[in-house]
């Protein structure tokens, strides 16, 4: 903080009136940084592919154009979705319909009618199997992590609901709703006309010759802090090409004569 107020009082100010959780990689606990910052920022990556080092009018005409694009694409499906009367997304519908026919499988014993908690053991398939998971419906949880980490009941929660007469649709998150997912997407943009139509906007852009950008051979080194996910992408890139090298091994044993 204080190498960032010697840089800049107004956004050290700025800064420090933000809770430190929500904007720093030490304090948020691991959370925030590592993993849901991180995952918004690769999809606005994902969308804006090819958008980068380009000059800023041409920046900002492909993101607008791009995101009209993304948006109107999901307007579309959204209404797709509405017409299938389908309560939730299709990627939300294929979870908990699999997780519906994996739940068959799970034995339960109700314990507590109040808490509406139980007891679930999973199938046994050969040494593996035979797993307890405790499904507690009032608080929304299940010990596998996987209820409260997608928002969609489990399988295990699912045998539960079944267990004590509750409608299992009605414990997934709203924002897995056709209508939710429709309101998204439901935000219209306005074109933008030609630039000798725009406004004046009182002030004139002027080029400093003196400022240049340094040049140099070769490709440049990335400042970006690396996390997880890019070590998780680099072991998979080393372990494709462990896999090429073997393959090419492989194909290079001279074969023995029948
Ligand atoms: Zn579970």
């Amino acid at each position: 903080m204080d190498e960032i107020k010697k840089q800049d009082v107004k956004a050290f100010a700025y800064l420090d009136a933000i809770n430190k959780e929500k904007w720093t990689a030490s304090h948020d606990g691991g959370w925030r940084c590592g993993i849901l910052t991180t995952n918004m920022s690769e999809c606005i990556n994902g969308v804006l592919k090819g958008a980068r080092c380009l000059p800023v009018s041409a920046l900002v005409e492909i993101t607008l154009e791009r995101t009209v694009h993304y948006f109107h694409v999901r307007a579309m499906k959204g209404q797709k979705i509405l017409q299938n009367n389908q309560l939730w997304t299709d990627f939300t519908c294929k979870m908990f319909i699999s997780w519906q026919q994996k739940a068959v499988e799970h034995t339960v014993t109700k314990y507590s009618h109040a808490q509406q908690s139980a007891p679930v053991v999973t199938r046994r398939q050969g040494r593996h199997g035979m797993n307890i998971h405790v499904v507690k419906i009032a608080n929304r949880e299940c010990s596998c992590g996987k209820w409260n980490q997608f928002g969609i009941p489990c399988s295990h929660a699912q045998k539960v609901c079944g267990a004590y007469n509750i409608s299992v649709a009605s414990m997934v998150k709203d924002y897995y709703d056709v209508m939710a997912y429709n309101n998204t997407y439901s935000k219209h943009f306005e074109p933008v006309q030609s630039e000798d139509y725009w406004d004046d906007p009182n002030f004139q852009l002027v080029h400093d010759p003196t400022i240049r950008t340094v040049t140099r051979p070769g490709r440049n080194q990335t400042t970006r802090i690396h996390n997880e996910m890019d070590w998780r992408q680099t072991r998979a890139r080393q372990e494709a090409q462990q896999q090429q090298g073997d393959s090419s091994i492989q194909e290079n044993v001279p074969k023995e004569d029948c």
